[in-house]
């Protein structure tokens, strides 16, 4: 059997007649940039996430680079985020000649530890970017809650937890990315919602900063030929609007399938000492970008190995800690600093997860895993 960690192939086939006349209705039209594809799929993604306005973009890197220039965040500002995560979050900030300012992680949920946002708080301090890693919401009631008392700046890194809902300690529901002052996403082939190209989005219900986004996006242009700010050019194209406005209705039932696969993972490994299976938190519902187990006494290395031999695809997200990568090393920080994400790096291992699984294939990896942990 070949077992990849994604199934684009199995997905497409499953929607091909909806998706090949929405993408030959671009043909027909030659709309391609800004076409009524793209503003179909910003509005209907608007109402699946109850969230005022969508600002479609190029990708998710710069989707987080367009809301941190939009936010009027200056070189010298510090930014919050987490050491656990994929290197786009930290390399906008960077970018923008803003400082980074890394905190650790939670061992359960892997994602950022609140406690560790209040000590890295500082009178720089601008804005939190909390990642909602591997599918699940980070603690927002208490990131909210420092964010206000310290008057910052939220933008959620929404790029693995599109379609997730967060139960706020009130019982009031919100998606995840629309919960800070701004949320962002990506539509990479392989995210939840994924497009056949690269794609991404803003999200936010403020007005005045949806209308600074959307010029931003269009190279600082207020009026045709007249450009207020500097700007990008960071746009959705049509084709991939229309892949995408396919795909958004099925985006509640490809989380099912998600977490079909996930808790058969779960029930296979229940017993297994060896094996840490991913927690969801209380206060979030998982969708499963990734499924992503920690390993304890295991030669991670032989492990994978052992499971390409099989056919099965198999990854480690992430292996190094955004501290200890080479382009982002500072004086700041050294190997110890974050004790929790850089034993994650060394535990974590993450096995296929998409929308089209067979039971069969299922147990197909679950097998070829305990066969080697077992030995
Ligand atoms: C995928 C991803 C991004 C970047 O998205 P692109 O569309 O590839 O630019 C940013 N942050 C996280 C956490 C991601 O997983």
């Amino acid at each position: 059997m070949n077992i990849p960690m994604v199934d684009l192939q199995g997905q497409y086939k499953r929607l091909k007649s909806e998706i090949d006349t929405e993408i030959q209705k671009v043909l027909n039209t030659s709309s391609y940039i800004n076409g009524p594809a793209v503003q179909e799929f910003a509005s209907d993604m608007e109402k699946y996430l109850d969230v005022k306005h969508v600002i479609p973009c190029a990708n998710g890197t710069d989707a987080l680079q367009v809301a941190m220039m939009g936010l009027g965040l200056k070189p010298g500002d510090e930014v919050i985020t987490t050491s656990f995560t994929f290197i786009a979050t930290a390399e906008v900030i960077a970018l923008l000649g803003l400082t980074p300012v890394l905190v650790d992680v939670l061992e359960d949920t892997m994602n950022i530890d609140p406690e560790a946002i209040k000590k890295a708080i500082t009178d720089k301090t601008k804005a939190i970017v909390p990642v909602h890693l591997f599918g699940q919401v980070a603690n927002m009631d208490e990131i909210m809650a420092i964010a206000k008392a310290h008057n910052l700046f939220v933008i959620e890194d929404n790029a693995q937890a599109i379609g997730a809902n967060y139960t706020f300690a009130n019982g009031d529901t919100k998606k995840a990315g629309t919960i800070g002052n701004v949320g962002c996403t990506s539509f990479f082939p392989s995210k939840n919602l994924g497009a056949y190209g690269d794609g991404g989005a803003i999200f936010t219900n403020d007005d005045e900063l949806a209308a600074q986004l959307k010029v931003i996006v269009n190279h600082g242009m207020t009026v045709r030929y007249y450009h207020d700010y500097v700007g990008v050019n960071s746009r959705l194209d049509s084709m991939q609007a229309a892949v995408l406005k396919v795909k958004l209705p099925h985006l509640d039932e490809f989380a099912k399938a998600r977490n079909f696969a996930a808790n058969y993972y779960n029930t296979a490994f229940a017993d297994c000492e060896k094996i840490t299976t991913p927690i969801t938190a209380s206060f979030t519902d998982h969708v499963y970008h990734q499924y992503t187990m920690k390993l304890h006494n295991v030669d991670r290395d032989a492990l994978q190995q052992h499971l390409f031999d099989k056919g099965i695809a198999n990854a480690v997200y992430y292996p190094v800690p955004l501290h200890l990568q080479k382009a982002y090393q500072d004086p700041r920080y050294t190997a110890g600093d974050f004790p929790v994400t850089e034993k994650l790096s060394a535990e974590v291992m993450s096995l296929p997860m998409h929308t089209e699984f067979t039971e069969e294939q299922l147990k197909y990896v679950t097998d070829a895993v305990l066969e080697f942990i077992k030995k």
